[in-house]
């Protein structure tokens, strides 16, 4: 350990013993599979660029990315399809309204963004593939070589959204009147409702986003998972519109681009620099975790990370680590 890791690590222990008392907001239940999460669960993970880990309490924990796919599966269908074409189908624009809200831009009759639900499906109808199975096995693959590891889905909480998920069907249906998503509106479904189900822990939450940071490639194994051209559109959408109707709110306090997801997840990342993970499943009224955004502004904070701080280290986080 040099200084500056002991540091990290002390500044990420004191954290999760800070907000380890924090009891508020509640664990999701309109997923019900969701609700048998541990309230007291509560992980954080921090991946740099070079592949190094800090850990404190429960970053073992799986559980499932839920909205965290998100970005990622926007990276997929920009890769897949061309900005253009993804475009026609979602816009860009911050929606100010909840994650689950049943509208389109009123403008467009698009998604608002590909950060909320509506245009998490119009995103999922773009990387289906026929059979369906298939198509989320690509997603799985891309994701498993993003995180360092093989990783599956939690079959129950799929079952459990696929039998209660009627809103998002609302909102599939809406879209397919508007000729934004094709006939296959169950499989567009199915491919939304599996990429959220998918397991993660805090390591590998990090670790993928650690990816995004450093130019899209893993920083376990050096393998190039996303197109580097395309991740500053990702990475815009999850500073502008990660965090739903708190999305202004945490860029103007945490800084970084992040998303979070209603197990109680929130990653951010760091560009050119690191990836953070933080899992605690009691969530406040708009579906963030609650120790989640005080534990991510707290290391933005301690560790300089806000994108326009100026002052500490946050644009030469890794020259601080390595010593140079
Ligand atoms: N699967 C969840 C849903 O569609 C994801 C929502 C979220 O994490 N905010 O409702």
């Amino acid at each position: 350990m040099t200084p500056a890791t002991t540091q990290i690590q002390e500044i990420i222990d004191e954290v999760h013993t800070k907000y380890k008392k924090v009891d508020d907001g509640t664990v999701a239940t309109y997923i019900p599979e969701l609700g048998r999460a541990n309230p007291q669960d509560f992980g954080i993970c921090l991946a740099t660029v070079d592949g190094q880990l800090f850990t404190a309490g429960d970053w073992e924990r799986e559980f499932t990315i839920q909205s965290m796919c998100k970005p990622f599966a926007f990276q997929m269908a920009l890769e897949q399809h061309g900005m253009q074409k993804v475009r026609q189908h979602v816009g860009v624009e911050p929606s100010g309204d909840a994650f689950n809200s049943i509208e389109l831009d009123p403008k467009t009759t698009r998604p608002f963004n590909a950060m909320i639900n509506a245009g998490a499906i119009a995103i999922a109808s773009l990387i289906k593939q026929t059979p369906t199975e298939a198509g989320i096995a690509a997603f799985l693959a891309t994701m498993s070589r993003a995180a360092g590891r093989t990783l599956t889905i939690d079959e129950a909480v799929l079952e459990s959204e696929t039998l209660t998920g009627n809103r998002n069907r609302a909102i599939a249906y809406l879209m397919r009147n508007f000729g934004i998503i094709d006939e296959g509106v169950n499989e567009s479904l199915h491919q939304y409702f599996a990429q959220c189900s998918m397991l993660v822990n805090c390591r590998d939450l990090a670790m993928m986003a650690a990816t995004l940071a450093n130019m899209g490639r893993s920083p376990v194994s050096g393998e190039s998972v996303f197109d580097f051209q395309l991740i500053k559109y990702v990475l815009t959408l999850m500073f502008t519109c990660g965090l739903y109707d708190y999305a202004g709110g945490w860029a103007y306090e945490v800084g970084v681009p992040a998303k979070s997801g209603v197990s109680g997840g929130i990653f951010a990342v760091v560009n050119r620099q690191l990836g953070i993970a933080v899992y605690s499943p009691k969530l406040d009224a708009q579906g963030n975790s609650v120790r989640g955004i005080l534990a991510c502004r707290d290391l933005a904070s301690h560790l300089g990370l806000h994108s326009f701080e100026f002052t500490n280290t946050g644009s030469n986080f890794m020259q601080w680590l390595c010593g140079d």
